[in-house]
């Protein structure tokens, strides 16, 4: 079956819809930039049935000459583990997540999957075993059922509501009177931003990568809206490798390994007990946060910078 619910993917699927690359790709990514190229190996290893696990391996990174932004970052995610990033704006969250999606080729050091070296396996299907749920959700003009036939295109009716049930999207998808064949995109209904990110959940749940890559929007919805949200990531990435900037709540503290960064190094890191126990810029952030801990995901970053 072919799967372009990757975020790479996505952006050459708009670089032909759009003449308007770089917009149109901070609109899939919500990132500042667009990917560089980088070398698809010609021999490269496809990389099949991936197991998830994933090593940063003293990896050193820098955009330009100037300015190192990962500095010897070293971690391994087991597959099937959750690791949360957290840190003040510009500590280099998000690069770590580029990196692995090999929208930039780290400068020093390795990223393995499976104990390849990214920069060894072709990039199709490194990026066909990556699933991404970001800030900004894409949206093409088609129906509903089109837009998350997206993460498989092979998917039977009944997959793509399973998915849609699975990203707690189902309900508000039947509340419009076209149910699954409610127009989408520039012509069609527009879509709050929670029901938009579900729209994404249900493309990587049909995708079903076995590494997921979550930005996870610090952008306000309701309390209900929140919590499908939240309920949905969690089963999502329950049995797959997830990196993930983490806001939630959930998140943050169900990781196996929270990596506190600061100026492109992690200066903390274990799971949440341990982090408490060592009462570091973590714990103070938890301190301050007693008695409102559902306040945290939301603004964790701010706090931080403060
Ligand atoms: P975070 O996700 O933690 O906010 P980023 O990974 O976005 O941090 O940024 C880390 C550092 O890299 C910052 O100093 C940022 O300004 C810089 N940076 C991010 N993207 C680029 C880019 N495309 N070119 C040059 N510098 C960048």
């Amino acid at each position: 079956s072919q799967r372009f619910a990757t975020p790479l993917a996505e952006v050459s699927n708009i670089i032909d819809q759009y003449e308007n690359a770089k917009a149109s790709s901070e609109r899939v990514f919500g990132l500042m930039d667009i990917p560089v190229e980088v070398d698809d190996p010609e021999d490269g290893t496809e990389l099949t049935d991936a197991e998830g696990n994933v090593v940063y391996d003293d990896v050193t990174f820098a955009y330009d000459d100037s300015e190192t932004v990962i500095d010897g970052v070293s971690f391994e995610a087991k597959p099937g583990e959750t690791v949360a990033l957290v840190g003040p704006t510009g500590a280099g969250k998000s690069t770590m997540l580029k990196l692995l999606l090999r929208m930039y080729d780290v400068t020093d050091g390795e990223v393995r999957v499976d104990d390849h070296d990214i920069r060894d396996v072709t990039l199709e299907s490194l990026r066909s075993h990556v699933g991404y749920v970001g800030q900004e959700t894409f949206l093409f003009d088609g129906t509903i059922a089109d837009n998350i036939r997206y993460g498989d295109f092979d998917a039977s009716d009944r997959q793509v509501r399973e998915a849609a049930r699975a990203a707690e999207a189902d309900e508000f998808i039947r509340s419009f009177p076209d149910g699954y064949d409610t127009r989408v995109g520039e012509r069609g209904v527009k879509l709050s931003g929670g029901q938009r990110q579900r729209i994404a959940i249900a493309r990587v749940v049909l995708h079903d990568p076995e590494l997921l890559v979550l930005d996870e929007a610090t952008s306000a919805v309701d309390t209900e809206t929140e919590y499908l949200i939240q309920k949905s990531l969690d089963s999502l990435s329950a049995d797959r490798t997830t990196f993930a900037i983490a806001h939630r709540l959930s998140t943050v503290k169900g990781a196996d390994e929270i990596l506190v960064m600061e100026d492109g190094e992690v200066t903390e890191r274990g799971d949440h007990g341990t982090l408490l126990s060592e009462g570091g810029l973590y714990a103070d952030l938890w301190s301050v946060q007693a008695g409102d801990l559902e306040s945290l995901p939301e603004d964790f970053e701010s706090r931080v910078i403060d």
